[in-house]
This record gives C-alpha cells, structure tokens and sequence, in this order.
C-alpha cells in the first residue's frame, strides 16, 4: 500500500495560485502546504472540480472553470480569475513535459477553499482564500474499467425535491469539498454488494450519483436514434459537464433530448442507463438493486466518442 501511495504521488504535479504568484507555482505535494486552521480542512469549506485532460489538452475546460466560479458563487467564497486557473493548469503541464512528458490521460483537481479564518491570504479579495490545482495521471484500473457494467443501488439523500429552493443554505447543486456523506453512501453499496448509488430525494425523484449524472436511453424506432433524459437541475443536482458535453453532441448528430423529473420507475424502464463523469466517463448500469437492465456497449461507445468531441457545454435548464 505504501509502495501505491508514493509511486501515484511520484507521479503528481502540484501548482498552487496566491497573490504573489496569480500565475502558479509548482510546489511538491509530499511536504506540508495546509495550515491545520485551514477551512477548507476543518469545515470542508471549498470547492472543487475535477476534468479529465487527454494528451496534454483539458477538456471542457470553460465549462469546469464556469462550474467553479458558480460554486464560489454559492458558497460566498471569493476565487481567482479564470486566467489564473488556466495558467496554473498549464504551468502543471510545461513541469510533466520538464520530466520527460506528459501522461497520456490526467486528472486535474482545482481545489479552492476559504483559507483561514480572521487571516486572509491576501489583500486582494480574489487571493484571500487557498487556491492549487493538482494534476495526476488517471490510474490504469480506471481506463481499464471504463464500459465495466456497473451494479447500482438506489438511496435516500434524505432531503425532498423542493429543499434546493427552500433551503439555499444547504448548498445543493454547488461541487463543495464536503464529500463525506456521497463517500458513505459509496461504502454502503460496496458493503452491500453494489459499485456505485444513485441518491433519490425523500418524496421519490432521482437525484444524481455521489460523484456522477444520471441518463438514460429511450431507444428509437427502427432506424431512428435514441431519446436521452437526465434528471431536471432544480431538485439541487449538480449540472454535469459530462452530460452537457454528450447533449451539446447529441443535439448536433439529431438525436432527441429530454430533462425529467424522473423516478426509480423510469430508470427500472428505461432501456439503458450511465452514470457520467469526467474521468470515468460514460459507465452503463446493468443492474439497479434487484433489477437486471439491458446494456450496449456500442451505444457506450457513442456517447464516450460524443465526449472525444469535446464541444461546449450547454445547460438549457439554467
Ligand atoms: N454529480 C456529482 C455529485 C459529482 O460529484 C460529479 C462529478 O464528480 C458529477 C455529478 C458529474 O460531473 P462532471 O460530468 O462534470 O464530471
């Protein structure tokens, strides 16, 4: 295990942004860099995303900075510009190409958080939190399992679908760094004998996975393409860029487009159904707790060949 650990870590770029450096700073993620009074550490106070870069090229890179700065948005936290994340993603790049090249696929984290409290980082309101992007090259055991039909449950989130709107303190639909509760409910299912969850709230819609979208396929008739449907974003689900990604394409190529609400009932009749995130891309169901359901690794296909398009993304709903 330990071994693990430090050859990945051997292998991570690390670039932080503060005021004297808006443009980043590779720093080595093996030695301290947090204060322990950090919010970010101790209240889980920050955001984050997560994009996929392939040879050396971020994808939907302004939907993820846009996501970013919408969750900053949310949270009240203040975050460097655009340019600033860009540049740092670039800086982690030109240190990967400095070492002898770049992974042929990464992971890249901006991470943002709101620093310490009563000490701001820096005068300038849009330094005075804690800012890095870290960038990793994607695990082997992830590009092999991408197509790997998935074993899903579907659990309660606890909330109804109206609590978005009532209740904006709950910062619903912002990619905040309190991740503890989707990572319990991830260790419930693999207890239970599942891969991964779908959250549905109390009064019976289906929400999102802990860290994916929702879609289903309705397939056409003969000759005609499929109708794809995700779940409305007002229920406080995080907009998917992934999803966006696959719409934006879909439109294009003809195929028709759908926003739920939508139930367990749809998904168990739906025809197919994928979780969809930006590093695992498009992972279909074959199983939702009891029920067996149909998967097409050609359909799969042509919805992770949509994402190799890498268009921008739209949310109709926003
Ligand atoms: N929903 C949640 C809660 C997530 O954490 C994620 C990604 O991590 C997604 C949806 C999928 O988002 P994206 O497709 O932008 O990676």
């Amino acid at each position: 295990m330990a071994e693990h650990f430090r050859d990945d870590s051997v292998a991570a770029v690390a670039v932080r942004i503060d005021a004297e450096h808006p443009t980043g700073l590779v720093f080595d993620p093996h030695q301290p860099q947090l204060r322990i009074t950090d919010l970010g550490a101790v209240r889980g106070d920050g955001i984050f995303e997560t994009m996929l870069a392939v040879n050396g090229t971020p994808r939907k890179l302004d939907a993820h900075l846009s996501r970013l700065r919408r969750s900053a948005g949310i949270l009240d936290i203040e975050i460097p510009p655009a340019d600033s994340w860009e540049a740092a993603i670039g800086l982690g790049l030109e240190e990967y190409r400095a070492r002898g090249g770049v992974p042929e696929e990464l992971a890249i984290k901006l991470v943002a958080t709101r620093g310490v409290e009563g000490e701001p980082a820096s005068e300038d309101p849009a330094f005075c939190g804690t800012y890095w992007a870290m960038l990793t090259p994607v695990a082997e055991s992830t590009r092999a399992g991408r197509g790997t039909p998935l074993a899903v449950t579907l659990l309660d989130r606890g909330y109804d679908s109206t609590a978005a709107e009532r209740a904006p303190w709950l910062l619903l639909g912002a990619k905040t760094l309190s991740y503890a509760v989707n990572m319990a409910a991830l260790r419930h299912a693999d207890q239970h004998g599942f891969d991964d969850v779908i959250f549905t709230t109390s009064d019976g819609q289906v929400l999102e996975g802990p860290t994916s979208t929702v879609l289903i396929a309705k397939r056409g008739s003969e000759g005609e393409p499929p109708t794809l449907i995700t779940p409305v974003l007002e229920t406080g689900i995080l907009p998917g860029t992934t999803q966006g990604a696959i719409f934006t394409a879909a439109e294009r190529a003809g195929w028709q487009l759908g926003y739920g609400p939508l139930t367990p009932e749809d998904l168990f009749a739906a025809d197919h159904l994928w979780l969809l995130s930006s590093v695992r891309l498009a992972a279909p169901v074959e199983r939702l707790d009891q029920q067996q359901l149909a998967v097409d690794p050609e359909l799969t296909a042509q919805l992770n060949s949509f994402l190799d398009q890498d268009l921008p993304v739209s949310h109709p709903q926003d």
